[in-house]
C-alpha cells in the first residue's frame, strides 16, 4: 500500500486536513505501507514558505511522520511537461482553441449529455482525448463504485495554451509516478476523480506507467473520499466553532495523542467519539470500510473531555514537562501535582495555579463575597491556628482548620473560602490543604496576613 497526503500550503493545516493526514498515516502504519507527503504548491501567490513550514510543524506536533517527501509539485513541472508532450505525440491529447461558448454550441447541436470533442488544431489549450466507448469507474471504499460513461465526459483541458498544466493533470502524474495505490482525501475532490483517472489511463496506454514502474494498482487506485467535518450546529467547521487549525488546538492546550484519538474517531464507525484508544490500537483497528458517508461532527467539548482523561493518565513528570514547555515556566512540579484533577487542557493550568508563582489574582467579586467581616474573622482564626503548627503539612493544616470550623460552629466553606481567596485572590484553586502545603508556612501565612490588612 502506498498512500499520500497532499496539502495545499495556502494557510494553516485545518482540522479536516489533519484528519485526512491521520487517516492516511493510520492506513500506512497498519499495512506496513508507505506514506508520501506532497506539497501542492502550484498556487504561487498563496503557497508561501511560511505556510509550508507551519504545515510541517503541525504534522510534527501531531506526530504524523512520513516515509517519502515532502515533494514539491512545482518542482516537478518539467516532468509534467514531459508527460504532456508524450500524450500529444501519441495522439492521446490535442491542442484546440475551443472556448466555453464553443462547448455550449457543441452540446446544443449534439445533445446536452454528450461529452465535448474538439478537433486537433495544433494550437490552443491541450485537451485529453476521452475514448468514446467504455466507462471510467471510480472505486471508492466509502461510497462504492461509480461508473462514468465516456460518451458523457468532455475531453478535459489538461494544459493551457502556454503549456502550463492544470491541477488535475499534475495530481494524476504525481500520483502515478509515486505509485500511489490508495487515495484518501476530502470529498471536495470527488468531482476531480474521473478526470484524474482518465489521465492515469492515458499515461498507462502510452506506456508511461510501465516506464515509471507503476503497477495496475497505481493506474486504478482505490479512492476514499472523506465526508466533511461539521461543527455541532451542523454547519461546515470553521473558526466560529472555536479551534479551526492544528495550531489552534495546540495553543488551546490539547495533547497531540488526545487529538489523534478524537480525530480518528470522527466519522469512523468502530467506536463512538468518547472512546479512549491508544495510537497503537488505532493503527491496529483502523479501516476505511468503516468510515461513514455522513458528515462527521467536530465537537470541541468532547475533545476537552477526552483530553482531560489523557491529562490525568500522564505521569506527573511527563505532565510537568509538557506544562513547562507550554507555559515557558520552570519548577512547576508540586503545583502540577495538586492541579491535575482540575485540568482538562494544558491551558487550564495557569489560571488555576499561576497564583502559586505570581501571587494572588485580583478577583474583586471573590474578595467582596468571602472577605467580608465574617470572612475576615474566620481568616484571623485560621491564621492563629496555622501559625501555631510545628509541621506544616497536608494532615496538620487540615486538622488545625477542622478545629477552627468546629469552634466557629460554621460550615467548612465559611473558613476555607476566605483562606482560598487570601491565598489565590480568587475562589477557584486546587485543594486548600494541598495549596497550603505547596506554598509553605511562611508564604501562606504572609498571604493571609496581607488579606487581613487589606482595607478594601
Ligand atoms: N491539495 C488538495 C487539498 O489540499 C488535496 C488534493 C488531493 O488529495 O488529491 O485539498
Amino acid at each position: 500500500m502506498r498512500v499520500r497526503f497532499a496539502p495545499s500550503p495556502t494557510g494553516a493545516l485545518h482540522i479536516g486536513g489533519a484528519r485526512t493526514a491521520l487517516y492516511n498515516w493510520l492506513l500506512a502504519r497498519g499495512a506496513d505501507g508507505t506514506l508520501v507527503l506532497r506539497i501542492e504548491d502550484t498556487d504561487r501567490e498563496r503557497s508561501t514558505p511560511e505556510n509550508v513550514a507551519q504545515i510541517l510543524e503541525a504534522l510534527a506536533w501531531l506526530q504524523i511522520d512520513f516515509d517519502e517527501g515532502p515533494i514539491s509539485q512545482v518542482a516537478r513541472s518539467d516532468r509534467h511537461g514531459e508527460v504532456l508532450q508524450r500524450l500529444l505525440d501519441d495522439g492521446r491529447a490535442y491542442r484546440c482553441t475551443a472556448t466555453g461558448d464553443d462547448v455550449k454550441a457543441y452540446k446544443a447541436q449534439h445533445g446536452a449529455d454528450r461529452g465535448f470533442r474538439g478537433s486537433d488544431e495544433g494550437e490552443g489549450a491541450v485537451r485529453l482525448r476521452v475514448p468514446d466507448e467504455g466507462a471510467t469507474i471510480v472505486h471508492d471504499v466509502i461510497r462504492g463504485d461509480t461508473s462514468f460513461a465516456h460518451v458523457h465526459l468532455d475531453d478535459p483541458v489538461i494544459a493551457r495554451a502556454d503549456g502550463s498544466v492544470l491541477y488535475n493533470f499534475a495530481v494524476a502524474v504525481d500520483d502515478l509516478d509515486a505509485h500511489i495505490t490508495h487515495i484518501v482525501r476530502g470529498e471536495d475532490h470527488l468531482s476531480n476523480t474521473p478526470k484524474q483517472l482518465l489521465v492515469l489511463e492515458a499515461m498507462a496506454a502510452s506506456g508511461l506507467a510501465a516506464e515509471a514502474g507503476a503497477g495496475e494498482a497505481a493506474v486504478q487506485p482505490v479512492y476514499a473520499h472523506l465526508p466533511l467535518l461539521h461543527g455541532p450546529d451542523g454547519k461546515k467547521l470553521s473558526k466560529r466553532h472555536g479551534a479551526a487549525s492544528v495550531q489552534d488546538l495546540r495553543d488551546a492546550g490539547y495533547l497531540p495523542e488526545a487529538v489523534r484519538n478524537y480525530l480518528a474517531l470522527l466519522g469512523w464507525g468502530d467506536a463512538d467519539d468518547e472512546t479512549i484508544l491508544s495510537t497503537d490500537q488505532l493503527v491496529e483497528r483502523f479501516s476505511l470500510e468503516r468510515v461513514s458517508r455522513n458528515p462527521a461532527q467536530f465537537d470541541e467539548r468532547k475533545l476537552r473531555w477526552l483530553n482531560g482523561r489523557y491529562v490525568r493518565a500522564l505521569s506527573i513528570d511527563d505532565l510537568t514537562a509538557r506544562l513547562e514547555a507550554f507555559t515557558g515556566r520552570r519548577g512547576l512540579r508540586d503545583a502540577v501535582e495538586i492541579s491535575r484533577e482540575k485540568m482538562q487542557t494544558l491551558a487550564d493550568f495557569w489560571p488555576l495555579a499561576g497564583f502559586i508563582f505570581d501571587g494572588p489574582a485580583d478577583d474583586e467579586k471573590a474578595r467582596a463575597k468571602w472577605l467580608d467581616e465574617e470572612g475576615r474573622a474566620a481568616l484571623a482564626d485560621a491564621h492563629t491556628a496555622l501559625a501555631s503548627l510545628d509541621a506544616f503539612t497536608l494532615e496538620t493544616t487540615q486538622a488545625a482548620l477542622e478545629v477552627v470550623v468546629a469552634a466557629r460552629e460554621c460550615k467548612p466553606k465559611q473558613v476555607f473560602q476566605p483562606i482560598r481567596v487570601a491565598l489565590a485572590g480568587t475562589a477557584v484553586s486546587p485543594g486548600i490543604f494541598e495549596t497550603l502545603s505547596v506554598l509553605g508556612r511562611e508564604e501562606a501565612l504572609g498571604r493571609i496576613d496581607a488579606a487581613l490588612k487589606d482595607a478594601r
